[in-house]
């Protein structure tokens, strides 16, 4: 547990004393800690003290922050750094600039223009439903005959390629058959250049493994992103295999972009499912699967470590692919699918649990939720955890549902009585919710995205923003939920409404708490981690439609000022 402050904290100079601050520390209620405080001290990478004075305590420097609002940096639970990072490279297909299929082909153009002939041209963020349709091989041979362009869904689930990539997989003529995914053809049985879900790992030998330089290079680039943003903890939705993965050596690109001072917020990496096997101890130890080694979630330290495994069962809500029970309400007969067989896919997750790794399954549709559900009754009934964490006794371990879109209220009561942590963004509903309104009917999309219901079932909700499908910044995703507009105007599900407070705490204490870390991070502190972000105005005391507009002004990671807009806080 944290430390507390002892006696003689008056003796002990800090190394950053921040006073007339306006501070929402979050703290756990039993922490001792106050809601609301004036002064936080640092020393070293931790929080010294927080609290109405500054208790006697001089410090190396102090600086006034002059009623500003300080919170515990933002974490984000779910997001993809290198992919992010890279896509800062490519061209952007989203939602405003693009406004039609024109504009994709005029990008596409311009882009071909500029790169050499043997080179992809690559592009990334579309969103069918606002552009009038999939962009399509024809498209892309009028405006870039012959040239090898591949264009990511907003989702990541389904990409576009064009008639020379085609022919590359051999499918220029024909479709062929890829479990859990789909090679998308025309009425004569002509791919489109569509491939959805797994039919992307097709891709794979042409686009993979990228060097580990160049995913280094794209993290730095996230990072220099995010630190503006007030985010000082990330988690990476999958590394190392599958079609999210970009190297199997994946994790190397971390450390070397760490080791060059590239990497300025803490790191926890999901391992793609791909990469377990069984590990060959012996007969005694009973695991399942894992990676070599047999390291397992926890491994690492407060800047990097190793998170849980990520599992997909299904697909995308809008692209249609998530696994539903019933028919989506725009698209009679279609309900979706599973990327793998159901006993798979459980087998999967049974097989990570026993090796002690934490879950976290990618499930969008009702009736992946009930699969993943099973499987994770199956892990604590017949391979319970005990003494995990640093903590004794038997214990939740916390498996995760990342997204957990549409979801029935038994489901909502099942996950709390199985202590499993469901994973929404908040985000989806301003970018893509009319399409998700449109896919699901009036009745479900209550059930799209929820979040007062989860905390009303006692679950603690992390957040997150599955950056770059959407726009990352924390405080977009704190405004999307609470206000629950769409793209449109309209309320997407008026009965998980929050309040600033519930939602920022999500993105500080809910998703430390998601990665188990809520010891040390999450929360102002005596003994907790000194990240910090400084905003310019107080989240709960701003009209909620204004939360957007609030502006991180500095950023404090393990004590260091990683950003600061110009008020001071960094000693130059
Ligand atoms: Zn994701």
């Amino acid at each position: 547990m944290a430390r507390r402050r002892g006696a003689g904290a008056a003796a002990m100079i800090a190394d950053l004393l921040l006073t007339d601050a306006s501070i929402l520390t979050m703290a756990p209620a039993g922490s001792g800690v106050d809601p609301r405080a004036v002064v936080v001290a640092i020393l070293g990478d931790r929080i010294v003290h927080v609290g109405a004075d500054d208790a006697g305590l001089t410090a190396r420097r102090t600086v006034s922050l002059a009623g500003r609002c300080v919170v515990p940096g933002f974490h984000d639970a779910h997001q993809h750094m290198a992919w992010f990072g890279a896509s800062l490279d490519e061209i952007d297909l989203s939602t405003p600039p693009m406004r039609n299929l024109d504009d994709v082909a005029t990008a596409i153009a311009a882009a071909a223009a500029s790169t050499p002939a043997d080179g992809w041209i690559v592009g990334n963020g579309y969103d069918e439903n606002k552009i009038g349709g999939h962009p399509d091989r024809d498209l892309m041979e009028r405006v870039a005959p012959g040239r090898r362009v591949l264009l990511t869904h907003t989702s990541g689930h389904m990409s576009v390629v064009s008639s020379a990539v085609l022919a590359e997989l051999g499918l220029a003529d024909r479709g062929r058959d890829v479990p859990g995914g789909t090679v998308v053809v025309d009425g004569a049985g002509r791919p489109t250049g569509l491939l959805q879900e797994q039919a992307q790992n097709l891709l794979s030998p042409l686009r993979r493994p990228l060097p580990v330089d160049d995913i280094a290079h794209a993290v730095g680039r996230a990072s220099d992103v995010y630190v503006r943003q007030g985010i000082t903890s990330v988690v990476e939705a999958g590394v190392g295999g599958g079609w999210i993965g970009r190297s199997p050596v994946e994790v190397l690109a971390y450390q070397r972009a760490r080791d060059a001072g590239r990497l300025a917020v803490r790191v926890e990496l999901m391992v793609a499912s791909d990469v377990l096997h069984t590990l060959g101890g012996s007969g005694v130890d009973d695991l399942g699967n894992g990676i070599d080694l047999g390291l397992r979630t926890g491994f690492g330290d407060d800047w990097l470590r190793l998170g849980p495994v990520k599992v997909f069962s299904d697909g995308s809500l809008i692209g249609h692919t998530a696994a539903m029970c019933s028919d989506f309400s725009d698209s009679p007969g279609v309900r979706g699918y599973l990327q793998d067989d159901a006993e798979a896919l459980a087998d999967t997750i049974v097989a990570a649990h026993r090796s002690g790794w934490r879950v976290a399954t990618h499930a969008i549709g009702d009736a992946a939720i009930d699969l993943v559900l099973d499987a994770y009754e199956r892990c604590v009934r017949d391979h319970p955890r005990t003494g995990w964490g640093g903590r004794v006794g038997n214990m939740a371990p916390r498996h995760r549902i990342e997204h957990f879109g549409v979801a029935r209220p038994d489901q909502v009561e099942r996950a709390a009585q199985l202590g499993v942590v469901p994973v929404p963004q908040g985000r989806f509903i301003g970018e893509i919710g009319d399409g998700m309104r449109r896919a699901l009917g009036s009745q479900r999309a209550d059930w799209a995205y929820r979040f007062a219901s989860l905390l009303t079932a006692g679950i603690v909700v992390p957040g997150s923003s599955d950056r770059p499908v959407v726009d990352g910044r924390p405080m977009l995703g704190i405004h999307d939920l609470v206000n629950r507009r769409t793209a449109s105007g309209e309320v997407l599900g008026a009965g998980e409404v929050v309040t600033p407070h519930e939602a920022l705490r999500a993105y500080t204490y809910g998703s430390a708490y998601a990665s188990y870390q809520e010891d040390r991070k999450g929360w102002i502190g005596p003994g907790t981690l000194a990240d910090l972000a400084v905003l310019s105005d107080d989240p709960t005391a701003v009209d909620p439609v204004a939360l957007a507009d609030i502006e991180v002004q500095a950023t404090v990671v393990a004590g260091q000022v990683v950003w600061d807009a110009g008020i001071g806080v960094r000693h130059d």
